[in-house]
């Protein structure tokens, strides 16, 4: 099956018990034995739930991977990812990424001995140059957070030696790229973004290829027991069957947008991995099949303050953390999702102040265009 055809249908059959087309919330904690030791494939919904298990398999399915795992939010998945990990082990990591994901490894797992490296992963001989034999994970988020800056994950395969390389695919998600497919060992998902796509559920999720590494995973997923409930589940897996309309129509904006931005006189820099003058357009189009809904720009008046004024004046354009919704959301990387980066590192990998990211939604065009025609007047 093609992939427009996976999101709706792989993993999914109609249920057993009634023919409901749509997969019934299983609101149960626990599932009756007909003796000890006998039952139907589930004991206890920790474990695996009916609802949770056909979010699962599609996950798996639509990520070209053989085996999915939900958790109760993104910051979950990355967290089972590093309980892989022994004190000692070392993790080589790109220096612009999401907020939480630097966060978790600098202030949670560095106290139990892991050691993270952060280099410009853009350059793989940077990358190269750090991965010892002690390295055994390389975080790998591609487009990055907010830089929108691309990197080659088979160029990363080629390199990575023993070391496991995880992709955070939140912001191109499947449609657009599969990293498995380029010898990834992990992808990981806040399917609180586009997954789910209506901004009304926290998820997180990972998928493998491997078998042995699939089951590390669950173990840790069932003992560690952060995961998601069904009607969660049930949320993320109605989102996924539309993925790929929404991201075609992100993706067909977020271009607009672009042209809108590059020729407005107040517009310094534009940052999206479509245009053609990106600087790592070449990769882009090489590992992705669009360019997704994500964009950034800074301002010629680089402040602070010219940066908020644009926030405070768009009506279309909600000010808000997050990305991936239906909706058009507008924030301030500087001031909000990466507040706790200094502001010197913050600069150096782009992040000036008057940086503005946007996730464009599927709104009619020339309304988002006004918004921010109005707003930058
Ligand atoms: C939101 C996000 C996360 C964290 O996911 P949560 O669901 O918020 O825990 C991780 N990576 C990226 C790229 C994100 O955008």
């Amino acid at each position: 099956m093609k992939i427009e055809t996976k999101l709706l249908h792989a993993g999914i059959e109609p249920d057993e018990a009634t023919g409901a087309i749509m997969t019934p919330i299983y609101q149960t904690s626990t599932y009756v034995q007909s003796e000890v030791g006998v039952n139907k494939g589930y004991e206890y919904s920790r474990t695996l739930n009916p609802t949770r298990h056909a979010l699962e398999k599609n996950l798996a399915a639509i990520e070209n991977g053989n085996y999915g795992m939900c958790f109760g939010s993104g910051m979950a998945a990355i967290d089972a990812i590093l309980k892989l990990l022994n004190p000692g082990d070392e993790v080589v990591s790109t220096n612009d990424l999401y907020g939480g994901a630097y966060r978790i490894f600098t202030t949670v797992f560095a106290k139990y001995g892991i050691v993270f490296k952060f280099v410009d992963m853009t350059e793989l001989s940077k990358v190269e140059e750090v991965i010892t034999e002690k390295t055994k994970l390389i975080w790998v988020e591609t487009p990055t957070n907010p830089m929108m800056s691309i990197i080659d994950i088979a160029g990363i395969t080629k390199i990575k030696k023993q070391a496991y390389l995880a992709v955070d695919n939140t912001f191109a998600t499947p449609f657009l790229q599969t990293p498995l497919d380029f010898g990834a060992d992990i992808v990981m998902h806040s399917a609180t973004k586009f997954l789910g796509g209506h901004s009304d559920v926290v998820m997180g999720a990972l998928v493998v290829k491997e078998e042995n590494l699939a089951t590390e995973l669950y173990k840790i997923q069932n003992s560690c027991g952060a995961i998601p409930g069904p009607q969660d589940c049930f949320l993320v897996l109605r989102g996924i069957k539309t993925l790929h309309l929404r991201v075609e129509r992100h993706s067909f904006n977020a271009e607009k947008i672009v042209v809108f931005l590059i020729n407005h006189p107040k517009v310094d820099k534009v940052y999206w991995p479509g245009l053609s003058t990106h600087q790592n357009h070449e990769i882009a189009k090489k590992q992705m099949k669009g360019y997704g809904g994500m964009v950034s720009f800074s301002l010629k008046q680089d402040t602070v303050e010219a940066a908020h004024h644009i926030l405070k004046n768009t009506k279309l354009f909600a000010l808000a953390e997050s990305l991936g919704g239906v909706e058009s959301l507008i924030g301030h990387p500087a001031t909000m999702t990466h507040a706790s980066i200094p502001r010197e590192i913050r600069v150096k990998s782009g992040v000036v102040d008057s940086l503005i990211r946007l996730s464009v939604g599927v709104e009619n065009i020339d309304d988002l265009i006004s918004d921010l025609r109005y707003a930058l007047s």
